[in-house]
């Protein structure tokens, strides 16, 4: 596939390649083109050259394309879906909920097209003011593999809305999907510059979308490792920053819960995705209580997991995406093991046989009596793999959950609203919720504290975040 710059295919000036695989089975499914500065500098001038058109339609004219591609979009999701698990691994069902969650996200920026988009102040004598919010012109997105359509949604949707123009340079391991739908975008009227997608490396065309002078924003979802070092290239640059980072989300289920409904929330809170989703709960404390029960019952339920290829109608749980998350993931279970950090209870390594030989296929695996100083808590584990801690009580949960460097997303599983109450005030994170975990709807705005970055995606926040004030100031 090519990249899309000014609305057609290109391939990249360097005219290399890489291969996007299929983590199940570790097929070539397409190739890419490796791009270059010059080709970011392509899409740049492209983006800027239109910006003023593009930012002189009406809000709702910007909406009602946006509402369009979200039905073309809808009309192609199974195909679009099957792209997606093609390359990222993810079961089907999973996939074409993040589609449709593309549309949900399209759709509700849309139908914020007829918010003001500016105020008037009053200032007696001295005279009134008009406040204007702008645009600020070429915006620049780099996105991970691991949920690449929705964040596409959350960075191009509230970005265009507001008349800006855009670079998005998705992963290597994940860019066929974006590329598609980045044509149905073109389809639907968005016009040829508006968005551009160049594919490439994050040390090349990555960082080149960040140094470039006529970019004004940069918003990235990533490791906190590329988040840093893009926060250190953007800052000479004083360039307008969100930084989407990793996340240690704890789950906290107290002795009241509803343990059926616990149960089920640390599956899907964990093993979705294969458990690479920044939200994912990464660490999860159980009240003693009912931990024996809890942990029983959890145990059970892993193991009778489907793992297989996502395309298979069974699967409830895919592949790694990649070989480097698989080499990771089985280091780190590897030094768990030789140092007793903790008790596997079920899983703890890559699965072998047939079906998985060619994959990067990993053992939901669930891990008791972690020790504190354990990489399993202390960092964050991107893959099926769930640390369980025993607690006394509500405030040991709460003090050893923020322990962890991430401010993300936290859960509390209970009946008590005290509880509920306590952990919102002190738990660091930036959603908190109770009995559930992972959803992110639209509508609410998103994003962390601490080493889980900067800024707010979604909600009316992340539209005003595309914009700048600008005051007339009339004074008669
Ligand atoms: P990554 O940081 O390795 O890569 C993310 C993107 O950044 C890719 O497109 C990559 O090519 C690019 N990149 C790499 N180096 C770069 C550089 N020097 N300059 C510019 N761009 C560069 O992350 P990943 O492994 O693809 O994704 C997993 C991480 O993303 C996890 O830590 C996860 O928690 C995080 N994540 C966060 C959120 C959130 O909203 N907070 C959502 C999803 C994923």
């Amino acid at each position: 596939m090519f990249m899309r710059i000014h609305g057609v295919d290109v391939p990249s000036s360097s005219d290399k390649w890489r291969d996007v695989l299929n983590p199940a089975t570790g097929e070539v499914i397409d190739t890419i083109p490796e791009g270059t500065a010059d080709d970011v500098k392509a899409a740049v001038d492209s983006a800027e050259s239109v910006f003023l058109e593009w930012s002189e339609k009406t809000m709702r004219e910007r909406g009602l394309i946006l509402f369009r591609a979200a039905t073309i979009v809808r009309e192609e999701h199974k195909r679009l879906a099957r792209l997606l698990t093609m390359e990222q691994g993810k079961p089907l069902r999973e996939a074409t909920d993040e589609v449709r969650g593309f549309c949900n996200i399209l759709e509700f920026y849309a139908g914020l097209s007829s918010q003001p988009a500016g105020d008037a102040v009053r200032l007696g004598g001295q005279g009134d003011c008009m406040v204007v919010n702008e645009p600020l012109g070429v915006c620049g997105a780099i996105i991970p593999w691991n949920m690449p359509v929705i964040i596409m949604g959350w960075k191009t949707a509230p970005a265009l809305l507001a008349g800006n123009t855009m670079v998005m340079k998705p992963s290597s391991t994940a860019p066929l999907t974006v590329l598609s739908i980045s044509k149905i975008l073109g389809d639907a009227g968005i016009p040829p510059g508006v968005l551009n997608i160049v594919t490439g490396s994050g040390s090349t065309a990555g960082e080149a979308i960040v140094t470039h002078p006529s970019v004004q924003k940069v918003s990235f979802t990533g490791s906190c490792a590329t988040g840093c070092r893009i926060r250190e290239l953007a800052g000479s640059h004083n360039k307008d920053l969100v930084l989407e980072l990793g996340g240690s989300d704890p789950m906290i289920v107290m002795n009241d819960a509803d343990m059926d409904n616990a149960v089920e929330g640390a599956v899907r809170g964990r093993f979705y995705n294969a458990g690479q989703t920044c939200t994912a709960v990464k660490r999860l404390f159980v009240h003693q209580d009912i931990a024996e029960s809890f942990i029983r019952r959890l145990t059970s339920r892993v193991e009778a997991l489907h793992v297989k290829n996502g395309l298979d109608s069974l699967a409830e749980m895919g592949p790694l995406n990649n070989r480097q998350q698989y080499d990771t993931l089985s280091e780190i279970m590897k030094s768990v093991k030789e140092n007793r950090e903790g008790t596997i209870l079920t899983g703890g390594s890559p699965m072998q046989g047939e079906s998985y030989d060619n994959g990067y296929f990993f053992h939901p695996t669930l891990v008791k009596d972690v020790a504190d100083d354990s990489p399993l808590v202390t960092g964050e584990i991107f893959g099926p793999v769930l640390p369980i801690i025993v607690v006394p009580d509500l405030g040991t949960a709460i003090s050893k959950a923020n322990q962890s460097p991430y401010g993300l997303g936290a859960s509390v599983w209970t009946r008590d609203l005290a509880t509920v109450k306590r952990v919102f005030r002190e738990v660091h994170a930036g959603i908190i919720w109770v009995n559930r975990h992972v959803t992110v709807p639209p509508e609410i705005p998103f994003g962390g504290t601490k080493e889980s970055g900067v800024g707010r995606e979604n909600g009316y926040q992340a539209l005003q975040g595309y914009t700048r004030s600008k005051t007339l100031f009339l004074g008669w």
